[in-house]
């Protein structure tokens, strides 16, 4: 492999002139900036940024960093916990530069460029009444979420993100362009639906959308001394519940606002709630829920793109995080009791941990249909150590680590590869 140092600059000016979008390189003042990633533990020192705004950009970049033999790095959201989207010393073909979205009401599909945010999305659907399944803080990018699977708040009525891919765009490693669909490509198609990033650059990607409006959710709280009970509760309940209701539980501290201040630095049992079905029927659903007692509740009705970014003031980039994932079958005494002993210790306001439900329509796609194989797993788990400052990262990373092994003898194997961090290849 090359370094972009290495390269003749009359090769890099050459390559420049063949884009609309445009090069970046450490020598920019630009720079600094742009080499930060939404987790500040990821520190890489890529040679080039190319910012692509189209499809030809994405092509040239491709072939220039093949020709070249450079390390390449594709970058969406930026999101993801091992800083996949960067490189050190290589080219890193960047998609914030890409971005659209397109409602089509005729059949409710919609088209959205690989750099797209899921906040872009939600802006774009919302007022057609409409929604893509897809993950719980707005500031995510599309690409990396669809290409390791997607679990969200819909995942229970209308399946992963991959589940309502119905087309991709991909720019393939020769530079050539293809489409892939159930019809055209399905062995990419395939790939593509849970494998990652590896095959290719996408484009664009096809989604059917789905009737969401408004929904009824947020989040109930219980003294992390309710761990195990609710636990339990949660458990038999959700299972069997109307695929409408999802409900994701967590073990964490409440940091501060939008929560009041008497739940400010408490550790509590949580679970953030979202029914999508018949808002006449809320009060059936949600009062064997309210007949737990939380100790604090905030559910009630609001536009859906309300509740996907209800968490993104708590969460914005340049913290410190560390991430650990399993996949679990079940909520047994020995792990909830190792849930409540964690969830009694976390280092950190911002650290926590989250068991996102794959039930309903996400468990009637078989384990081979697409990569996301553990279809029959009932949780994606992961356990992240967050916290703004640097002097906390071995702290939250060994309470992360600590938390995983106590809870990994328990897990159904494998693990959802975008809750991953350091785990390799
Ligand atoms: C705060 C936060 C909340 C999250 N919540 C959820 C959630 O609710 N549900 C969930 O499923 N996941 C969630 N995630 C995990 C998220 O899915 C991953 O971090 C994902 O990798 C982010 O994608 P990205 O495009 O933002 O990241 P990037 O770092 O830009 O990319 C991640 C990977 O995807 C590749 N990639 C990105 N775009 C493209 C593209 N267009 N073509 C080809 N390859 C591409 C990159 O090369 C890289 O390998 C969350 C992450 C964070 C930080």
């Amino acid at each position: 492999m090359k370094t972009v140092k290495a390269l003749d600059p009359a090769t890099i000016e050459t390559f420049k002139n063949q884009l609309q979008g445009k090069i970046m390189m450490p020598s920019d003042d630009e720079y600094e900036e742009t080499r930060k990633v939404y987790n500040a533990m990821i520190d890489k020192h890529p040679g080039m940024f190319v910012v692509c705004v189209d499809v030809a950009d994405v092509i040239a970049a491709v072939n220039f960093g093949r020709d070249n033999n450079l390390l390449i790095a594709v970058r969406g959201g930026g999101h993801n916990g091992g800083g996949l989207g960067l490189c050190n010393d290589g080219l890193v073909i960047d998609l914030s530069g890409l971005k659209f979205v397109r409602v089509d009401t005729s059949d409710n599909t919609v088209r959205v460029g690989g750099g797209n945010t899921l906040h872009e999305v939600d802006h774009a659907t919302h007022p057609y009444g409409l929604a893509i399944p897809a993950g719980i803080v707005s500031s995510t990018g599309v690409g990396g979420l669809t290409l390791g699977g997607g679990v969200g708040y819909l995942t229970r009525k209308y399946g992963l993100t991959i589940d309502n891919l119905l087309e991709a765009d991909i720019v393939l490693a020769d530079g050539s362009v293809v489409t892939v669909n159930n019809g055209q490509n399905q062995d990419l198609f395939w790939a593509v639906r849970g494998g990652g990033g590896n095959f290719g650059i996408v484009t664009s990607f096809k989604f059917q959308a789905h009737p969401v409006m408004n929904i009824f959710g947020g989040p109930t709280l219980w003294l992390i001394e309710k761990t195990e009970e609710i636990m339990e509760w949660y458990h038999d309940f959700l299972h069997h519940a109307p695929d409408e209701l999802n409900g994701f539980i967590a073990t964490l501290i409440i940091p501060g606002p939008p929560f009041p201040d008497h739940l400010h630095n408490k550790q509590f049992c949580g679970i953030v709630w979202c029914y999508c079905g018949d808002l006449e029927k809320v009060k059936e659903v949600f009062n064997p829920i309210l007949a737990k007692n939380p100790f604090f509740q905030m559910v009630g009705e609001m536009p859906y793109p309300a509740l996907q970014s209800l968490f993104d003031g708590l969460m914005p980039p340049g913290l410190q995080w560390y991430w650990k994932a399993d996949f679990y079958n079940e909520l047994g005494p020995e792990l909830r009791k190792q849930h409540l002993k964690f969830g009694s210790n976390i280092p950190t306001p911002l650290s926590q941990m989250h068991l996102y439900p794959i039930s309903g329509a996400a468990s009637r796609i078989g384990n081979e249909d697409t990569p996301w194989a553990y279809r029959d797993s009932k949780y994606a788990g992961v356990i992240v150590g967050i916290d703004p400052d640097p002097v906390n990262a071995d702290k939250i990373t060994q309470w992360s680590k600590d938390y995983w092994e106590a809870m990994h003898p328990y897990s159904s194997g494998g693990a959802y590869s975008n809750f991953m961090m350091d785990e390799g290849e």
